[in-house]
């Protein structure tokens, strides 16, 4: 059985532009900038941003705080209806998490091909030997998505360099 979007362009690019406000909170944290925002009937009721770095918390991701965050509002684990936007391809570990959670529909801005399960690698959102899959729909605002991470990726190795860099020099004076 095909899945279908229930949503127009307008309403997707504008959740995902939440979920990139939310992989800003994690920049601003210097944390890799990931974001994720669940919807149900047009509202937002599940935003996350990742975490790793902060809690050395392997699986603080994105997505895994706004399913948390969704499930308690509802005060139900069953997200059936809702939909799911995140700035980069899940991990297995969220795919996951969302299958479970029953969300209806992903959208995703940036392919993840060392770690997405949802394209890249596998593709763990449409398989329909589950008992549960998903609408799936990948590139939303990609190259804004993929953008952020360059940009902060590109940021960290400049750092890093001058980090040595200042290192080097400070062994040359002594
Ligand atoms: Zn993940």
């Amino acid at each position: 059985m095909e899945k279908v979007s229930t949503l127009t362009i307008e309403e997707k690019e504008f959740f995902m532009k939440e979920a990139i406000k939310e992989a800003k909170k994690a920049e601003a944290m210097a944390e890799v900038p990931i974001g994720a925002v669940v919807v149900l009937d047009g509202k937002i009721i599940g935003r996350g941003h990742n975490l790793r770095e902060t809690t050395q918390n392997a699986t603080a991701h994105a997505e895994m705080a706004a399913i948390q965050m969704a499930c308690d509002q509802l005060d139900n684990f069953r997200l059936e209806d809702a939909q799911l936007f995140v700035t980069l391809e899940p991990c297995p570990m969220c795919s996951g998490a969302i299958l479970l959670s029953r969300i209806d529909e992903v959208y995703f801005g940036a392919y993840d091909p060392k770690g997405g399960t949802a394209g890249s690698l596998l593709n763990l959102l449409e398989d329909q030997r589950f008992n549960h899959w998903c609408y799936l729909e990948s590139r939303v605002l990609e190259e804004e998505c993929s953008d952020l991470l360059k940009t902060f990726f590109r940021n960290l190795r400049q750092r890093k360099k001058e980090e040595k860099q200042k290192a080097k020099e400070n062994n040359e004076k002594d």
